[in-house]
Order: C-alpha cells, then structure tokens, then sequence
C-alpha cells in the first residue's frame, strides 16, 4: 500500500544515540557541491557513525564520523540491488567536469570509470559496511537501558529500530533478488542520463533484448528482441509498488528498459509509461518532477513514429532517450562488431539534433566509445560530428564518451577525453557504466 501522507518528524536522543524518524531530505534533485540527501528518511547517529533508512527502514546510506573516513562530505549509498556505492569528491579536481556531477560513485565491481580511488579497500569503509547492523542493536540497547523519563513516546523508535535489524543483511538481499526476478534478471546497465536522479529510478521492463549484439558489448543479453505483453507489465507494476512499498514516495522517475525500449510498439511505451505515473502516484511524490528514462538504437530511432514523440512529450514526465552510437568511423564500427554504416550513424546523430530543437520534453543523448587501440578516424570522425555539424554550443543533447576497458583507468584516455570536450559543441562526459 502506497502511503501519501508523509508522518512527521521526531527525535529521541540517549546517550549512545540521536534518533530522528521521518528526516525530511531535499525534494529537488540539485546539481551542487554540498552533499545533499534526498527525500524523506529516517536516521541513527552515534559518536561514531551516521546511518540513514529509507521509509521501510532499509539502510541506504551510511557515513563514518572518525578521523579515519577518508572526507568528511563522502558517504556510502545502498542501492536497490544490494550494492554498496562510495561517493566520493574526487577531491573536488576536475569530478564535475567529467561527469557531470559533483560526487563520483565509486562502485564495488568492476566497470569503465576513468576516474576515482579504491575506496573499498580502506579499513573505515569496510568497518561501516560490516557494523552497522551492530548499531542498530546498541542503539535499540541504549532506548531500551535508558531510565530517564523521557518527555516522548519510546515505543515508535523501538519499532523503527526493531524493523531496521529485521532488515538485515540476508533479508536486503533477498529484496534485491526479488526484485531482479520481478523485472527477469539483473538491469546490468542503466542509462547514463539516470545520474540526473542519483539513479534512483524503479526499473519497468517493456521489452527484453536489442537489435544489433554488437561483439564489443559486456551488457546485452542473448535474448531476441521481444516486446513483453501489457499483462507482463502490469504484473510487474503490482510487484514494483510492493517492494518499493512506502518508500516510493521517494520516488519520481522510472527505467522503461531494457536495452532498446524504443523500439517497443507506441502503445506499450505510452500505456506503460502512464500506468507507471499512477500506479506509482508519481504525483504524489515527496520530490518534484518526474523522469522516464529508457535506451535506444539507431534503427529505433530511425524507425520511429514522430507521433510516438509527440505522446511522450505530452507525458508529465520529462524524457530522456539515450542512444548508443559508438563510432562515426566505419573501421572503428566494423573493429567492434556494431552491424552499422558509418553514414547510418551520421544520420542518426543528426536525427538527434533535430528532435532535440522539436521536442522541450525530450533530451536525447547519445553514447561513443573512447579507447586507446581504436583505429584513427575514430576521433576525427567523432569531432566531424560534435563540432564541425553543429554550428553553436547547445545545452542539449549531451554526450556520454564510453571507455571501452573494464578497471583500466588511463591517463591518456583522460587526456583524450578532455581535449574531446573542449572542442565539442554538445555537453560531453563520461559515461560510467553502473548496475541496479
Ligand atoms: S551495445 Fe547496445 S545494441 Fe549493441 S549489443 Fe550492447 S545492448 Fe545491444
């Protein structure tokens, strides 16, 4: 059951601990240095330690207050997948402007990301991920220990505190599970423009698949592509509002995935797109706005019915459509297995642009490859489209440069990266392939 009204805030403090329920975070995601925490959450905090829980008092984030964290303004996220994310400032040196945000999630499994330290191998983070649950008990301890007459009801925060330790480790990752099994396997990747929303999306799988099976891809599934029926995706919608449950009031934005949603039907996109916004009550949200995320193809996008933009752009959610394109280099795309002409790219590219001027609703971005061994008209070839086809800088349309090795950071491909974003006349970053 979907709760709307939002209980209000309370605190009780002992002498171990300070208990706030029902915390209210920001409702507005924000591009900002400081570390803003989103939504409405409930928090322990100890000599020692900061602990966050969502509205069903499932930890998602965690700080250390000891000398020994390595930066006072990082933290651990947990995501929905069970996953233990460190953000970090990168020292504040150049994390923006590779990114597009001001904090980089480190993550703890192997991926593409140019950038960022080893977090999970420092003692403190690894002392957090292991005892919180410990907290817990000693916080539960020290209400239930403490004599003092206390002027506020004792009962709420025992039950808040009961329930977060019934969540522990083994059950977490038995949401996640489930929550893979709802959507039919893990969501491997999300889309870049998800950063927008700190990757808090609900993930609503319309279609399995892709088109192209490209060779140099880690993520696609083997699967045909298939578009699921409206009773699939109904189901999951059923079982989506039960496992976000009371915290999808902390919610405003959902993943149409998986790998080419957009070459789903019309009907399936809008009709899931629309029942997602009221099963989810995304008006109802405690943060503003709401977001549709989905990915594309060239084919896809090529293929599509402009009345098909037009419904999405009438939608109250705002649209962003990301397209991998690779390479506008035909070697570069016959190196990597990408069953496309350069020339089709090309037109893709420009298709982008055009509906990116047409549509407010809609950003549609698009994805590059970056590496050190790709053939050498792969960057000319890349320019030829981001500076010499576009005439002026733009706001719109961004473009995610994508390396290709997994835990390989390079310098020169960093080098590489930034000279590329100087000269492009799109928003231009770096793509970090991230898991659900
Ligand atoms: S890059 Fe995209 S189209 Fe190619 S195999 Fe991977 S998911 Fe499929």
């Amino acid at each position: 059951m979907i709760h709307t009204l939002f209980n209000p805030t309370s605190y009780i403090s002992t002498p171990y601990c300070r208990i706030t329920l029902n915390k209210r975070g920001a409702n507005e995601y924000t591009k900002i240095s400081f570390p803003l925490k989103y939504g409405i959450y409930s928090e322990i905090e100890t000599s020692d330690a900061i602990l966050q829980f969502n509205l069903n008092h499932e930890i998602v984030r965690a700080k250390g207050k000891g000398r020994d964290w390595i930066q006072p303004s990082e933290w651990l996220k947990r995501s929905m997948g069970n996953d233990w994310i460190y953000y970090s400032t990168g020292g504040y040196t150049g994390v923006f402007e590779a990114i597009g945000e001001y904090y980089l999630p480190n993550l703890p499994y192997p991926t593409n990301s140019l950038i960022g330290g080893k977090p999970f191998n420092e003692s403190a983070i690894n002392k957090i991920i292991s005892s919180w649950q410990e907290i817990i008990y000693k916080s539960l301890d020290s209400i239930k220990a403490d004599s003092i007459e206390l002027l506020v009801d004792k009962e709420k925060f025992i039950n808040f505190l009961e329930s977060a330790l019934a969540n522990n480790c083994a059950t977490l990752q038995k949401k996640a599970d489930h929550l893979f099994d709802t959507s039919g396997g893990r969501i491997t990747v999300m889309p870049p423009d998800a950063r927008h929303v700190d990757y808090d999306i609900i993930p609503l799988i319309i279609s399995d698949g892709c088109l192209y099976k490209c060779r140099f891809c880690r993520v696609k599934s083997d699967k045909p592509f298939a578009v699921r029926s409206d009773r699939e995706i109904s189901r999951q919608i059923e079982k989506l509002k039960d496992i976000y449950d009371r915290d999808i009031v902390n919610y405003n934005s959902i993943f149409l995935g998986d790998h080419d949603a957009l070459n789903s039907d019309k009907e399936t996109i809008i009709s899931a797109a629309k029942a997602a916004y009221s099963s989810f009550e995304f008006e109802k949200s405690y943060i503003k706005g709401c977001n549709l995320f989905m990915f594309g193809s060239v084919d896809s996008l090529m293929s599509c019915d402009f009345e098909l933009f037009k419904a999405l752009n009438s939608l109250p959610y705002k649209t962003y459509i990301n397209v991998g394109l690779e390479s506008a280099d035909q070697e570069t795309l016959d190196l990597i297995g990408k069953p496309l002409t350069s020339l089709r790219v090309e037109e893709a590219f420009m298709e982008i642009q055009r509906l990116n001027e047409l549509l407010n609703n809609i950003e549609i971005t698009a994805n590059f490859i970056m590496d050190e061994n790709l053939p050498k008209g792969h960057y000319p070839s890349f320019l030829g489209l981001v500076r010499e086809k576009i005439n002026k800088p733009k706001t719109k349309g961004t473009v995610y440069l994508s390396p290709l090795r997994i835990n390989k950071p390079s310098r020169e491909v960093l080098f590489e990266f930034n000279r590329l974003k100087i000269l492009s006349r799109v928003p231009t970053f770096l793509y970090i392939i991230q898991r659900l």
